[in-house]
């Protein structure tokens, strides 16, 4: 079967967290279980640089403000339509925000394009593709469920594909001013609870959680705090009127992008069976943080965007208690400048101790998860998270905060998973300094015991974190939707507001 992904970022053409990385090895995952997938990017220059043979397979007059055209070609191994439209994408460096970190003022326009051409798609706009599933993912693709929707309502007799939504992250949900309604080329009445309707303005991902087919995000424990007053930024009330067509599936990383035994980014390669070469790893890493040697100290890393989401503010407060235990850091991270200037600080102020690197490093990723022994995400809520899933791959114990994919993805080493030797990991709870210093020292006793610590990591190195398990549960659920079984008998209709308010009585 055909499906379209529709997404603002992937990997490797662009990127700018986890998103990316989910969209670019989904694709190839897919394909072994029968689904053929191609993605509808924009066309941002370093998409349009990296397309091969690319052919122009549909032309827009007009869209957003000027004229488009979809291409079709591959890049990196991805099968990709681009949406050619230099009005909206011929713009230098990230996706979303200007070079002083502004979001483009035009972002409603920029994604609704994106939208309406994956609507267009949608509707076999491209000859030989008639997917059954639209995939959109996040915001930036949330009015694209939206557009098949209403043009569903114009044209019924048209077959159209259902639409999955599925939320990488609920804190972005790309809310803008409802009089860009008709611009955006949605009909009047779009602008309802029922529809793109977000507390009074045009809520784009909001649109994709009331009309697409099936929801999904990306852990099961995330699916449960999302429906939650606490973790649904508003969206609960709403989320739990649709709570059976939502589910959680983890994701899974690309084996062969992340794989130990063949990293040319690491200084030794190593395997599960033969870790040996983590030891030269850890002395390039410490070299090149400009760390002490000191074979015995525990080594934690850091590999994460810099903000409040992550935690990284009680780490940083935390620091005291990881040195008392004679333990070292390295951190690679951007983002929060308080947060750069923290740590940067803390650098200064224990050389030797902790090493930081304000930037955003590919190469020097690969490296941490190779070179240390523990990886701290320390996260306030973590929709599914993916260094930790690199880390257990790499045989760095993760010691991680116990909400959203965390949670799923991390056992903890409590008793009765040492006894099983199924312990890949510690978690702490609640996400605060306390909880995550008494997690540190927890790591820090394991560590003492080398016998207890290597059990750790051959465990993590053991765990399946690969797209297979991930991909095939995607397969099944476009069938169930491609064969019209998104909307099952027990969904609730959605009657009033999305802030968090139960839900009316369904009609009869
Ligand atoms: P999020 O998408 O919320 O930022 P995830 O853990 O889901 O977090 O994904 C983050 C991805 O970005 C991982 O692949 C991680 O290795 C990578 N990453 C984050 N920060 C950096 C950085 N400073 N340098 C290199 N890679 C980074």
């Amino acid at each position: 079967m055909q499906v379209l992904s529709v997404v603002s970022e992937i990997y490797p053409l662009i990127k700018t967290g986890g998103l990316a990385d989910v969209a670019g090895a989904l694709p190839a995952a897919l394909a072994r279980h029968g689904v053929e997938m191609r993605s509808l990017v924009p066309g941002y220059p370093a998409v349009l640089d990296a397309l091969e043979g690319s052919k122009s397979v549909h032309d827009i007059a007009a869209l957003s403000g000027g004229p488009a055209r979809i291409l079709h070609g591959r890049a990196a191994g991805l099968d990709l339509y681009a949406l050619d439209a230099p009005h909206l994408y011929r713009r230098p460096g990230n996706p979303y925000v200007d070079a002083t970190g502004q979001d483009w003022p035009d972002n409603a326009e920029r994604f609704a394009a994106l939208c309406q051409a994956a609507a267009r798609l949608g509707g076999g706009a491209a000859a030989g593709f008639s997917p059954g599933v639209v995939h959109a993912h996040d915001w930036q693709a949330g009015l694209a469920p939206a557009y098949l929707h209403y043009a569903a309502q114009d044209a019924p007799e048209a077959s159209r594909p259902g639409a999955v939504m599925t939320v990488h992250n609920l804190a972005f949900q790309g809310r803008f001013p409802a009089h860009l309604l008709g611009s955006l080329g949605l009909p009047a009445s779009a602008c309802s609870l029922e529809g793109v309707e977000s507390f009074g303005g045009i809520g784009f991902l909001k649109a994709g959680l009331r009309l697409a087919a099936r929801i999904t995000t990306v852990s099961p424990t995330y699916a449960a705090e999302i429906a939650t007053p606490d973790g649904g930024m508003g969206l609960a009330g709403l989320l739990q009127t649709r709570a059976s067509v939502l589910s959680g599936i983890l994701n899974g990383i690309d084996t062969d992008v992340w794989d130990p035994g063949a990293d040319p980014h690491l200084a030794a390669r190593f395997t599960a069976d033969r870790p040996q070469g983590r030891g030269a790893n850890k002395r390039a890493l410490k070299e090149r943080f400009g760390l002490s040697p000191r074979p015995e100290a525990l080594l934690f890393g850091v590999i994460s965007r810099l903000s409040w989401q992550k935690g990284l503010d009680l780490l940083l407060a935390a620091l005291p208690r990881l040195l008392a235990e004679s333990a070292q850091l390295v951190l690679l991270g951007s983002g929060d400048p308080a947060l750069e200037q923290g740590f940067s600080a803390a650098a200064a102020a224990a050389p030797g101790r902790i090493g930081v690197q304000i930037g955003y490093d590919e190469g020097l990723a690969h490296m941490i998860q190779g070179g240390v022994d523990a990886l701290l995400v320390p996260s306030r809520f973590e929709p599914c998270g993916l260094t930790q899933l690199c880390a257990l791959r790499y045989g760095a114990v993760p010691v991680v905060a116990r909400v959203g994919g965390l949670n799923d993805t991390i056992v903890d080493a409590n008793e009765m998973a040492l006894a099983v030797g199924a312990a890949t990991g510690f978690q702490f709870a609640p996400v605060t300094r306390e909880a995550l210093e008494q997690a540190i020292l927890r790591a820090a006793a394991a560590w003492r015991d080398p016998g207890a610590w290597r059990q750790l990591q051959r465990n993590g190195m053991r765990t399946d974190v690969s797209w297979s398990r991930p991909a095939g549960k995607y397969a099944a659920l476009y069938r169930e939707v491609a064969e019209g079984l998104g909307k099952r008998s027990g969904e609730r209709d959605f009657m009033v507001g999305d802030a968090g308010i139960e839900p009316a009585t369904p009609p009869v």
